[in-house]
């Protein structure tokens, strides 16, 4: 019998600590302090970051979008892309192994589980081990600190889109919404899967960033590297022992930098796409180093060609900021600024005119030409506005309804606009025109065209 797949082999990451995990922690932090923190930040009477898509408004800090800021999601998205080219060309996985939520909840809940449970040889052995009093306890409070970790986090995402002071006191009052339940379970529940149990296998067979991120690698990338010419032959010895006189090279093949590896690869093996550049190995491989008297950085972040020509770390580095990063970074930072100088200068209201289906044009009372138009008027601002209408392009033209709409703070109104054109003051067709919509409170405008009928 040939069996086509691999069964699953449960990793036990061994913990590790090191200037890499130092940075790695610092990453969970901080990228954690706000993923649970902004939702509770205030800003003037509301949450500072609410995505509201009932009303279909988001609000981030003092800015409002609307539906039709959907290019700024564009722009975020070009930003996260080339964000990702150029640290990918700089330094391979960072993103994987330092900022990714598959990497960061890992690390949380391997942390519970070291906490529960014990580090690596402990967890073997209780789980290789009969059931027990001992056991059944350290894993259901394993599971109940996941459970909760993982609901906290269903629970935050949804304070996100739901203000999360009012859900909760739902979740207090037991008064949540059917889809406000279904989030935080769908979410907690993908946190506690993914975290708890699929861990590396998220990265190796669901990521599809693992997939193409050779096609951004060259051999002045980043990565994390073992010294091969250094460390071969490995071989165990003593530590007072002289490796030349045994003809070892510096790894003691100690495999543990095999043990703390959360995908389960071994490094000297070479880069393999399963490596999510955590550093975990580099770190671990130190402290051997250091025991054994050895120079550090047998296994360290190093390119293919630092490697293979010798090169000093200011070499290295030098090579590192090549034209390609330059470019990437250049092209990001030129996006960045474009995008901050745009959201700037983005005016406080939005229009959107349409014509009335209904009537093309009429004769209205005193003979003149008379058009209905619908304009949609969006108060992008947290103050209630007044709005003045002014239409332009023919001479005579002019606004017949009224001319001042207000519009309540983060509202938007369509109003119907008779516009009049004096009798014969055009020939028949369809003329362009334009309708200026001024806020009375700071003048800003806006101008949007439309055409106005002239019937036979
Ligand atoms: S941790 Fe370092 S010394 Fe130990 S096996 Fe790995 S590379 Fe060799
Ligand atoms: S090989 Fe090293 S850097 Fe790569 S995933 Fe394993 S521990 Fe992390």
């Amino acid at each position: 019998m040939v069996a086509l797949y691999e069964a699953h082999k449960k990793i036990y990451p061994r913990s590790v600590t090191g200037f890499f995990s130092r940075w790695r922690w610092a990453c969970v932090f901080l990228t954690q302090l706000v993923f649970y923190g902004l939702p509770w930040l205030e800003w003037g009477q509301r949450q500072a970051v609410l995505f509201d898509l009932g009303a279909r408004r988001f609000f981030i800090f003092n800015l409002v979008l609307y539906p039709q800021d959907f290019v700024y999601l564009t722009g975020l998205l070009v930003i996260s892309a080339l964000g990702l080219f150029l640290f990918t060309a700089v330094a391979g996985r960072l993103w994987c192994g330092y900022a990714c939520p598959q990497t960061v909840y890992t690390e949380i809940f391997l942390w519970l589980e070291k906490l529960t449970e014990g580090d690596r040889s402990a967890r073997m052995r209780r789980d290789a081990a009969p059931w027990t009093a001992d056991k059944l306890l350290r894993k259901t409070a394993k599971q109940g600190l996941w459970m909760g970790v993982a609901l906290w986090t269903g629970f935050t995402f949804v304070g996100y889109f739901t203000p999360i002071h009012t859900l909760s006191s739902e979740v207090l009052a037991w008064t949540l919404g059917p889809w406000e339940i279904f989030w935080v379970l769908f979410y907690g529940f993908a946190t506690y899967g993914n975290a708890g149990f699929l861990r590396e296998q998220v990265c190796k067979y669901m990521c599809p960033y693992a997939r193409f991120q050779s096609a951004m690698f060259d051999k002045d990338t980043l990565v994390v590297t073992y010294d091969q010419e250094r460390g071969e032959p490995r071989g165990a010895r003593s530590k007072k022992a002289d490796p030349a006189a045994l003809n070892l090279g510096a790894c003691v093949d100690c495999s543990l930098c095999v043990q703390v590896c959360p995908t389960g690869i071994d490094i000297r093996k070479g880069l393999q796409y399963e490596c999510i550049g955590c550093g975990a190995c580099a770190d671990v491989c130190d402290t051997v180093m250091d025991k054994m008297g050895y120079a550090r950085g047998l296994v360290k972040y190093s390119t293919q060609n630092a490697v293979s020509q010798h090169w000093t770390p200011a070499q290295t580095l030098r090579h590192v900021l090549r034209p390609r990063v330059l470019v990437y970074a250049g092209i990001l930072g030129a996006v960045v600024l474009a995008m901050l100088v745009s959201l700037y200068l983005r005016p406080a209201f939005k229009v959107d005119v349409e014509r009335d289906r209904g009537a093309l044009a009429r004769i209205a009372s005193g003979g003149r030409i008379e058009n209905v138009f619908r304009l949609q008027v969006m108060n992008a601002t947290e103050t209630s506005q007044r709005f003045q209408i002014a239409v332009e392009g023919l001479p005579g033209l002019a606004v017949a309804s009224e001319p001042a709409i207000d519009i309540d703070a983060t509202q938007s109104r369509w109003v119907a606009v008779r516009v009049q054109l004096p009798y014969e003051g055009a020939a028949a067709g369809s003329h362009p025109i334009h309708f200026t919509v001024t806020a009375e409170q700071g003048g800003a405008r806006v101008t949007e065209k439309s055409v106005f009928i002239v019937p036979r």
